[in-house]
């Protein structure tokens, strides 16, 4: 995609897109989620990026530079997880690069915005993108993973889910001491299917939404991508929260062009004010 001219938007383009400050944008936001009754944040790989994790995409990219991933990747977990466990346990693969960026990675200003306005009362869901575990890091407590979480292990049976330090691993591949089905790590896999809990509540959350930031993420990837759509469709309203432009950046009300620990920041402050007042 090329770089669009922001002073070239007009007409009822998103605020700070036509011309607008970044502070008049922050107090729209604000505004738009003051009023709203379902608040829910969908956040992708560009708020981890704020916490020093490369992305997949673009310039910099893990792809990008390691090439794509197999997407056979759950074809062959299933056909032998034992192998596969073998290779996750001797820690082989081009990945290094991410596993040290995920043990190094703390919250951004960005997540722990998120975690002040769910305390505020304001936010009430977030469907995360990201596996890195940082939003609970920061100490958010309604989180849905749709990609699953790289510090926890799941049973393909039951979906019941383990930290990785509380599940003692005594054969390959390990099996669910509640139902005895086979446990991989909650990461989900090219080729897997989401996981149907996770989906039912992403669902679900969309639909009472009716305003939803858009946190980092360009969503160009399915099921993500079609949560924005039908909150817009019903009538909601979208907040972009993005140093850039995006698939999503037509469809939203209001555009927060900047990093969203910046950005993010200033809306609380703003909505810490409201709250008080109301
Ligand atoms: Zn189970």
């Amino acid at each position: 995609m090329s770089e669009a001219d922001p002073s070239a938007s007009s007409g009822q383009g998103p605020s700070a897109g036509s011309g607008g400050t970044l502070e008049q944008a922050v107090e729209e936001a604000a505004q738009l989620i003051h009023a709203a009754s379902h608040v829910v944040a969908l956040v992708g790989a560009g708020l981890s990026v704020e916490s020093g994790i490369p992305p997949f995409r673009g310039p910099g990219g893990l792809w990008t530079k390691y090439g794509e991933p197999d997407l056979r990747d759950y074809e062959r977990f299933v056909e032998n997880p034992k192998q596969w466990w073998e290779e996750r346990i001797s820690r082989k693969g081009s990945y290094q690069e991410l596993i040290d960026a995920l043990a190094q990675a703390k919250p951004s200003g960005g997540h722990t915005a998120l975690k002040e306005m769910e305390d505020l009362g304001y936010l009430r869901h977030i469907i995360t993108q990201n596996i890195d575990n940082l939003h609970q890091e920061a100490g958010s407590r309604a989180v849905t993973e749709i990609h699953g979480n790289r510090t926890k292990l799941r049973c393909m049976g039951c979906s019941h889910r383990w930290p990785l330090d509380q599940f003692a691993i005594d054969e390959l591949p390990p099996t669910c001491p509640e139902c005895g089905g086979m446990v991989k790590s909650d990461t989900v896999m090219f080729g897997e299917p989401i996981p149907r809990d996770a989906m039912a509540e992403c669902i679900r959350q969309s639909e009472m939404c009716d305003c939803m930031l858009l946190v980092g993420t360009s969503a160009v990837v399915y099921p993500a991508a079609g949560f924005p759509v039908d909150v817009k469709r019903s009538g909601g309203r979208l907040i972009e929260v993005n140093p850039n432009e995006t698939p999503l950046t037509e469809l939203s009300d209001v555009v927060l062009r900047a990093p969203a620990g910046e950005s993010l920041a200033l809306v609380v402050s703003r909505l810490r004010e409201m709250a008080g007042a109301r």
